[in-house]
């Protein structure tokens, strides 16, 4: 089941992992705009939606595609320069990839959430992307407000030059590819004494709430600092075993923050299908039946599963005390 979504969204990822991560090789001040909510976009998130967009759109005609961008800004004349980057970059794959056709993939992305859809962050962690850090394109298929695939490229992690691209179906496992090796099994982590865990949560300070998750991760008696990353690398990390944890508290000034489907679609089905937990930090599934974001949902807790209650625990205790 899903044999060919997954041979299709795996080829568009790796496509895109390549991509994105020639353009932050040579990225200049020129290649970023801010978007309405002052969050920077580069031409590598236009780029890299457009080619996923492109090779769903032709293989799934009519499917329905939720993707972060739109085209609106590199539509407008006065960042004319932007787009013809993004054309000179996606040429090197396709010779067809022109302005308006960019433009019009890009918005193939711009549909509603249906019965079944797929959901694409074409470069999560862009601030990570920015300064020469880690950065992920994730890709999941949801059906009936479940994730059934989720598709993690992760250009920047492991030692091989290529990145670790990762992918899980439902009831099938998670696996992990470095570029020239073979398909791996990943599976979190077996560790049980928290004092050994790892601990990860991400870079930005304002995405999260982090002296609440310093608290937490001192009573649970980690030895280690908690560790600082970008993107869903974070759900790759704790899905191949090398970290137990990843947590994300509302930051205090945006305790009604709400997750983007994007964010979580793809990641949070890997961990759970290598043996580990997620959930939000009331111990709540995670839903994507509610639209663009997880409106039901508060943060987010992936752990490798024997942890995960006494974590909850914590963040309960600590709620009650506030
Ligand atoms: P990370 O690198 O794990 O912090 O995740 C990056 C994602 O954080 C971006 O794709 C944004 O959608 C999301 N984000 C932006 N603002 C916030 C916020 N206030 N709280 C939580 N996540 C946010
Ligand atoms: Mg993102």
């Amino acid at each position: 089941m899903l044999e060919k979504e997954k041979e299709i969204g795996l080829r568009a990822v790796r496509e895109a992992m390549a991509l994105t991560a020639a353009i932050q090789a040579d990225l200049t001040g020129k290649d970023t705009l801010t978007k309405s909510d002052r969050s920077p976009v580069t031409i590598a998130d236009f780029a890299s939606q457009a080619l996923v967009c492109k090779a769903l759109s032709l293989h799934f005609p009519g499917v329905s595609i939720v993707g972060e961008e739109d085209s609106l800004a590199i539509r407008r004349p006065e960042n004319r320069g932007v787009l013809a980057k993004i054309v000179h970059y996606l040429q090197r794959y396709d010779p067809d990839m022109m302005e308006a056709l960019i433009c019009d993939l890009i918005d193939m992305g711009g549909d509603e959430p249906a019965e079944t859809f797929w959901t694409l962050d074409p470069i999560d962690g862009t601030k990570g992307f920015l300064r020469g850090e880690q950065f992920a394109v994730a890709l999941a298929l949801v059906r009936g407000g479940q994730v059934q695939l989720g598709i993690l490229g992760c250009p920047n992690l492991g030692t091989s030059p290529g990145g670790t691209l990762f992918w899980a179906i439902r009831g099938q496992g998670s696996w992990k590819i470095a570029s020239g090796g073979k398909a791996e099994p990943v599976h979190a982590s077996a560790r049980s004494d928290t004092r050994e865990m790892k601990f990860v949560e991400s870079y930005e300070s304002s995405h999260s709430d982090k002296n609440t998750q310093l608290e937490i991760s001192r009573r649970l008696r980690i030895s280690s600092p908690p560790e600082q990353m970008d993107s869903q690398v974070k759900y790759g990390i704790v899905a191949s075993g090398a970290a137990d944890i990843y947590l994300r508290i509302p930051h205090p000034t945006s305790p009604d923050y709400r997750e983007k489907i994007w964010d979580h679609a793809a990641g949070s089905l890997i961990v759970e299908e290598a043996g580990g937990r997620v959930s939000d930090i009331d111990g709540k599934k995670l839903d994507f039946s509610f639209g663009r974001t997880l409106r039901d949902n508060r943060g987010i807790l992936a752990t490798n599963g024997a942890v995960h209650g006494r974590v909850l625990e914590i963040i309960a205790e600590l709620a009650a005390k506030n």
